[in-house]
């Protein structure tokens, strides 16, 4: 761990300095479609500060494999190239290059540790983090992300070994670590926490630009086995809150926030970073941040001229929140100086999370079943914009 640490400092001294310089971006255009498709190379660097992106695929359900003389597989993974090849028909198919493949064998652990641990290790080093889940409905983002594995801990989730790798690195008595977790419905926030609060604000503070979230409920967390009972009690608020609202709880963001604040007193003041270090020293020796673990709402979009009431309700804001969220992992992959927070309130609580030095991974995950192509081919774009513009630029190089 310290030495994976020492590592990622040294690549990530370098990220924070920004990443492709305009005359760079300029060379993208140059690039014919058979470069864009290409595995990556030996130099592509991992820890770049843009947004990494993992597809995932999950097994194939029941009802598929009871139609398996009618089912046909929609996706070839090479894992070893992370190259995924989309078959719309028998005569065309699409490749793309993601940071990780994942087929239906991989492990929770072995998504953990490639999509979300180098984050979790950023925000144990004092950077603000985010990890998210992105797909249609059924594709697995609650189980990849939320899973508590109360029956075979292999099966535990990234929020629960997220918050393992946490407590094991940060020490009890010197640090703290507090979570708080909500649901985003109707760009209403919910605390799980504490169902009967309904008046959190999402606001900035104005002196520390930090975003926060007045009003929300943060459970101080001490050990692993009081974080699994927070979550479950969090889990089933989630549950009860849609049932009462009607709602599915695939047409909300859950979203858990996990505070660290590290004292360096107790601290080698080595083992953060040099950028840390001048944020320690304005808050006299504490470093803060901030780690972001989200399960979006399904990607499937509503047709809202289809629909009407609570359902058109949905569709307008789901719709409204992940185009957001798309416009700002593209402009953080395109490395704009602007990222376009303001539209939505799942962005604007991601507005400190994103760029700079912050760290983002996004997961996207999709059904290995051809019925779903459509939905499958509108996921893998949403995680292909969002890598493509730096992937061109490592292959140019
Ligand atoms: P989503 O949250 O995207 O709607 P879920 O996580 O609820 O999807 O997954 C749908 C179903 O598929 C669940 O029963 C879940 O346990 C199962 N599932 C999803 N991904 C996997 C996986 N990688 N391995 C085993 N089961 C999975
Ligand atoms: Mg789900």
């Amino acid at each position: 761990m310290r030495s994976s640490q020492r590592s990622d400092r040294r690549t990530l001294s370098s990220a924070a300095g920004g990443g492709a310089s305009s005359g760079k971006k300029s060379a993208i255009s140059r690039l014919s479609m058979t470069d864009a498709t290409r595995a990556l190379t030996e130099e592509d660097d991992p820890d770049s500060g843009r947004v990494r992106v993992a597809v995932r695929v999950r097994p194939k359900n029941d009802e598929e494999i009871s139609h398996d003389s009618e089912f046909i597989d929609c996706l070839e993974l090479q894992p070893e190239l992370r190259r995924l090849k989309l078959k719309k028909n028998n005569w065309s198919s699409e490749s793309y290059i993601f940071d990780e493949v994942f087929t239906e064998s991989a492990s929770q652990k072995r998504v953990y540790e490639a999509v979300a641990k180098p984050v979790v290790e950023c925000v144990i080093s004092g950077y603000n983090g985010t990890v998210m889940a992105y797909g249609q409905t059924g594709t697995g983002k609650t189980y990849t992300i939320g899973s508590l594995g109360k029956d075979n801990s292999s099966e535990r989730g990234i929020m629960v070994r997220a918050l393992e790798d946490v407590l094991t690195e940060t020490s009890a008595g010197v640090d703290t670590l507090s979570v708080s977790y909500l649901q985003l419905y109707l760009e209403s926030i919910q605390d799980l926490l504490a169902p009967d609060k309904n008046n959190i604000v999402l606001t900035k503070d104005t002196k520390s630009g930090e975003v926060c979230l007045l009003g929300a409920t943060v459970v101080e967390i001490r050990d692993i086995d009081q974080f699994l009972e927070v979550l479950q009690i969090g889990e089933g608020n989630r549950h009860a809150a849609n049932t009462k609202m009607n709602a599915r709880s695939s047409r909300s963001h859950a979203i858990l926030v996990v505070h660290i604040q590290r004292s360096l007193k107790a601290k080698d003041e080595n083992d953060f970073l040099a950028v840390d270090m001048n944020k320690a020293e304005e808050s006299s020796h504490n470093i803060k941040s901030k780690l972001l673990i989200i399960d979006l709402a399904g990607s499937e979009r509503i047709d809202e001229s289809g629909v009407d009431g609570q359902m058109l309700e949905e569709a307008k804001f789901i719709n409204l929140s992940l185009n957001s969220l798309g416009k700002c992992i593209n402009a953080l992959a395109e490395n704009c100086p602007h990222i376009p927070t303001r539209d939505s309130k799942l962005t604007r609580l991601l507005s400190d999370s994103f760029g700079g030095t912050a760290r983002t991974s996004l997961l996207i995950t999709v059904s290995p079943s051809a019925s779903h192509y459509s939905q499958t081919s509108s996921t893998v774009m949403f995680g292909q914009r969002a890598m493509k513009v730096m992937n061109l630029l490592k292959l140019k190089e």
